[in-house]
């Protein structure tokens, strides 16, 4: 046989080896057998490099080295799942897309909510193009090297796939694997790791694909987005995704009824320990993508699916000490430091005990035996304290009056929970956090430069505040505790990098009270450079969408402070970016200021999505469902029937996706 003939006939033959294996899990040869055809095709592959394919199976035992993973940003965003967590909540949940949708029977596809890391993964022609992880939402890291490694993971296609789309899912470890793992790390005298998840998403970000391979990943699949895709159902997306040569479990389930729902969570709830994988919940979503477009997404998640979390995990173990933490923005917690406990596949040492009152109302002393309860990812918390183990001479938690950083007696406004250390220029934790918040990920992602290092140049008297980062030099670092010619030079060349962030991200970094990411992108885009902000006046703010009056009063507050407004001098004369860019005030009008559209069927010469941009890119507002507030009705086709009427009803304007255009050009 040809050489090209015989590698081709070979890649074809392992390949579907590999998805009986991996995806069915209904191996049909020995290891041993594959081993000895992969080592074949290797030889032949190496001694025939014109027949390279990015497709071939040998590529999956890695190798590349990636020392930066390429940021990417997602064609569609990936979001989050808004939560429930009982009965109610999920009726709560169908009433408002009746609201909506306008009392159509609605059917839901039930599926599990993989515990791991989401990947979003690119095919063109049937051929895997990019795998980026969700990070923000908005951009992820490109991981395809890693993620090629993965065996479930189809690097070649088959059946009737359309020529392009995204597909997402969840890289797991399964339990066995996992366990696998940790014995052969415990044999060779290392530490095992903490839970399957974590190791999941860790294994992503490893640089070399070698060491990917190595590890038991598994890919599941439940999305598929883009364009012209012909399906009709979250339900036939699974198959279909399925007929392709992805893995999608099985266990995926269409209810008619609410009331199917709940029994589909009532019995994974009961049996999810008999799952190969970590389940937190059922993730329940609307069946019909018609609706699913129609139902849209709110800042964080779409309208059409809900995440029904499983009741959370409890143990009980004992509080050794209560301590205090005090954040950036003087904000003071009270933190339970616990004997060492299992729960939820990791180990707790602290929880968060909220605030006085918490303490003061469940009567939590040291020494006392606790129950902790951990729901997701959040940091578990103290729920009840066990008093049939509560010491005889046990004494009534006294709390901190000063705060133990910086001495200053703790304040508690009228009406706030929280106590909170008055202190913000002096005290070290709050100067610290500020610039740890700065320099952080989401914010001015300062590179060569950790929490540690912060601590370091504060106690060594080189920076008091953000803007001195900026004064920083090589020379100065490096005579810091294991600073080496390298590492500071890093750190320098880092902060000089750190010049080109885009506004809104600067405007997080400042650490003004209540300005989230989120926020920050939302006045930004209001205000397009900081010193029209500074000069917003607290009406002026809460007129912008999504501002409420707590964020109006921070921002006002902070620009108020002489300090602030020097620091952001000294910034602007470093070079920061405090205005919008050319490129993103591109398009950007005011023209549509004070309306509110509701966008609803399905258009031509523009997508819903881009339709929606250019309403809020020209200052209009987007609504998801008609109300007297609303301005316009831009229609497409399909749209549905209850829409019309009410739009009708109130005397909406209802207008064509041309209309509305034109309107947008005269
Ligand atoms: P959260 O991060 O808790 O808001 O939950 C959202 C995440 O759940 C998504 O980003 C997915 O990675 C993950 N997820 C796991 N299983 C599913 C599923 N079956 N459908 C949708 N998302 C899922
Ligand atoms: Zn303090």
């Amino acid at each position: 046989m040809e050489a090209e003939q015989q590698i081709n006939a070979l890649r074809e033959e392992l390949r579907e080896h590999n998805y009986s294996y991996y995806v069915l899990d209904r191996p049909t040869i020995s290891d041993y057998e594959f081993d000895m055809k992969l080592k074949n095709l290797q030889a032949l592959e190496s001694a025939h490099p014109e027949f390279y394919d990015a497709t071939s199976p040998t590529l999956r035992v890695g190798g590349a080295v990636t020392k930066n993973f390429e940021t990417v940003v997602h064609e569609h965003r990936m979001y989050s799942l808004d939560n429930s967590y009982s009965k109610e909540d999920l009726e709560d949940w169908e009433k408002r897309i009746q609201r909506i949708l306008g009392n159509v029977a609605v059917e839901y596809t039930c599926e599990l909510k993989y515990d791991g890391a989401s990947i979003s993964l690119t095919y063109e022609d049937g051929k895997l193009i990019r795998a980026v992880t969700r990070g923000d939402g908005f951009q992820g890291d490109d991981v395809t090297t890693n993620i090629k490694t993965i065996p479930s993971v189809p690097l070649k296609l088959k059946g009737d796939y359309p020529k392009k789309f995204d597909i997402r899912g969840e890289i797991i470890l399964t339990l066995e694997g996992f366990a696998q793992m940790n014995r052969e790390r415990i044999a060779k005298g290392e530490e095992p790791y903490m839970n399957p998840r974590n190791t999941a998403s860790g294994s992503l970000k490893l640089q070399d694909s070698a060491l990917v391979a190595q590890r038991p990943l598994e890919c599941l699949l439940y999305s598929i987005v883009g364009e012209n895709l012909n399906l009709t159902t979250q339900f036939e997306v699974l198959e279909k995704a399925r007929s392709w040569g992805f893995k999608v479990p099985t266990v995926a389930q269409l209810c008619k009824s609410t009331d199917d729902v709940l029994q589909f969570v009532e019995h994974w709830d009961g049996h999810r320990h008999d799952l190969p994988y970590e389940t937190d919940g059922v993730v329940v979503k609307v069946n019909t993508l018609r609706y699913q477009e129609e139902l849209g997404y709110t800042a964080k998640a779409p309208r059409w699916a809900m995440a029904y979390k499983f009741k959370a995990e409890q143990v009980s173990s004992v509080l050794n000490k209560i301590t205090y933490q005090v954040g950036r923005t003087g904000a003071f917690t009270p933190v339970a430091n616990l004997e060492p406990v299992l729960l939820a596949g990791t180990t707790v040492k602290r929880a968060s005990l909220h605030n006085a009152d918490q303490i003061e109302k469940l009567d939590i002393r040291e020494r006392d035996t606790v129950f902790v309860e951990k729901g997701g990812e959040i940091i578990p918390k103290i729920i009840a304290v066990d008093f049939t183990k509560r010491p005889s001479d046990s004494k009534r938690t006294v709390y901190a009056a000063q705060c133990p950083e910086c001495r200053s007696p703790l304040i508690r406004n009228l009406g706030e929970a929280q106590h909170f250390c008055p202190n913000d220029v002096g005290c070290p934790t709050q100067i610290t956090g500020r610039i740890q918040h700065f320099i952080s990920r989401k914010a001015m992602d300062i590179e060569g430069m950790g929490s540690e290092t912060v601590e370091l140049l504060f106690k060594e008297g080189l920076v008091q505040n953000y803007a001195d980062l900026y004064t920083l030099t090589k020379e100065a670092v490096m005579p810091l505790e294991r600073m080496a010619e390298k590492s500071a030079e890093n750190l320098v060349n880092g902060v000089a990098a750190s010049k080109a962030i885009p506004f809104e991200r600067v405007l997080f970094a400042l650490g003004i009270r209540y300005v989230g990411e989120t926020v920050a992108k939302k006045l930004a885009k209001a205000y397009k450079n900081i010193d029209a902000l500074r000069l917003a006046t607290e009406e002026e703010l809460v007129a912008v969408d999504e501002i409420g009056g707590r964020i109006a009063e921070s921002v006002v507050q902070f620009f108020a402070v002489p300090e602030n407004r020097e620091i952001i001098e000294r910034l602007k004369t470093y070079g920061l970016q405090f205005s919008l860019s050319e490129a993103q005030m591109e398009g950007q009008t005011e023209k549509l200021k004070g309306q509110t559209f509701v966008v609803s069927g399905v258009f031509e010469a523009i997508s819903r999505n881009d339709l929606k941009k250019k309403i809020e890119d020209n200052g209009g507002k987007v609504a998801s469902s008609i109300s007297s507030k609303t301005s316009f009705l831009v229609a497409g086709a399909n749209m549905g029937p209850s829409k019309k009427t009410k739009a009708e009803n109130l005397g909406i304007p209802i207008i064509s996706e041309q209309e509305f255009l034109d309107k947008l050009n005269a």
